[in-house]
């Protein structure tokens, strides 16, 4: 039998955000997994969460991968939340790397095999320039983003269009975020997706003004238009809105995503297989979608070891829609993990390499330790804070 002997972490100061690596270790010479366990402003509660976790892993056998995610969710009293699911995850991922190379076969085919030839990718423009955790974001910013994102080849990309704010929008805040969408709708023609997230920064009321205002630009989806975790509220806005809703991305457990489905919450959903439990909750979590015809846009503005994981679902998972990617964080992604898939006109071609197919660089990693991520300025005008 083969055996973990040891769980790590290597924490990656990528600008914005602090990718946390998990290494799975085994006594196979050789035989190491690599898994992605970012969360953002809680990197270093993460990291002790992986070490909490390693403790019931370490001397078992990596490919009991079931066994292994029960016992890690089950073996210690408090189960879920973001912190213990996104280590839970990572290692989760580590040991799916782990059993595709010892076979020497990519990760997908044992997440399901092929369903599809290529896996379509998103741009995430966030605020089109460096202030939308602001809310202050330009139209231009928006715009120039847009056009470099369909030169590449994308044909869908998301914006924050929507300012922060109180419980209902104000007049000049729904005509800037119009004016935001329209710039960026004139840009880039009327066959491109455009997404707009709301950032959970809305109430139900607040994203309806906003939806009446941008409906005429013909959005995608409506991404978290209300604070997650309220699937009466959520369902409430996908009724009344004339486009789709999309959320996700900030819930953790199999039976929050349940919970959302059954009441018609969304019509995209938006797992983060790096806050769900890894490949074997995600897989989970699709079929309940699959059972209710609701379509996959996994969450994913995290590093390059959380893409390929993506990627791997999306070519073995039926009911994926579309894959986002956040580029541009750092120039120096491919110097610490190389063999990623070149994205070619917005779409991934299936890899062949045995397990994600990734080989981290240590010391490359090491030239950009660990960083408190920014403060966000959340302030409200009234001295009270927003949802940002
Ligand atoms: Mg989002």
């Amino acid at each position: 039998m083969t055996a973990i002997t040891g769980v790590e972490t290597v924490v990656v100061n990528a600008s914005l955000r602090n990718w946390v690596f998990v290494k799975v270790t085994t006594d196979e010479p050789g035989l190491i997994g690599w898994g992605e366990a970012t969360l953002e402003w809680k990197a270093r509660a993460v990291v002790g969460a992986v070490a909490d976790l390693a403790e019931l892993v370490v001397g078992e056998d990596p490919e009991r991968i079931e066994y292994l995610w029960q016992l890690m969710y089950r073996g210690q009293f408090f189960q879920g939340g973001a912190v213990t699911m996104s280590a839970l995850s990572g290692i989760d991922q580590a040991l799916w790397d782990i059993a595709g190379k010892k076979r020497g076969v990519p990760a997908w085919q044992l997440l399901g095999g092929r369903v599809r030839d290529t896996v379509t990718m998103y741009d995430h423009l966030g605020g089109g320039d460096s202030s939308i955790v602001y809310g202050a974001a330009t139209q231009e910013g928006f715009a120039e983003s847009a056009i470099h994102s369909i030169d590449e080849g994308f044909t869908a990309l998301k914006i924050l269009a929507v300012p922060m704010g109180a419980g209902l929008a104000t007049g000049s805040q729904i005509r800037a975020a119009s004016e935001v969408m329209g710039a960026v709708r004139e840009a880039v023609g009327p066959d491109i997706q455009i997404m707009v997230d709301l950032h959970g920064r809305t109430t139900a009321a607040a994203a309806l003004q906003y939806g009446r205002a941008l409906a005429e630009y013909d959005p995608w989806f409506f991404e978290e238009p209300c604070q997650p975790g309220n699937p009466a509220t959520m369902a409430s806005i996908a009724r009344a809105l004339p486009f789709p809703v999309a959320t996700g991305e900030r819930l953790t457990e199999i039976q929050q995503f349940r919970d959302h489905l059954a009441v018609g919450a969304c019509a995209v959903l938006q797992p983060d297989v790096c806050h769900v439990g890894g490949p074997t909750a995600l897989k989970k979590i699709a079929a309940i979608a699959e059972s209710w015809h609701v379509p996959l846009a996994p969450h994913n503005p995290l590093g390059p070891i959380a893409t390929m994981v993506n990627q791997h679902m999306g070519f073995s998972t039926p009911n994926f829609l579309i894959q986002e990617v956040m580029r541009g964080d750092v120039p120096w992604r491919d110097e610490v993990v190389s063999g990623t898939l070149p994205i070619v006109r917005g779409k991934v071609t299936i890899p062949d390499k045995p397990g994600w197919g990734l080989d981290v660089d240590e010391t490359a990693a090491a030239r950009h330790p660990y960083e408190p991520e920014p403060v966000v300025e959340i302030g409200a005008e009234d001295g009270f804070l927003n949802d940002w």
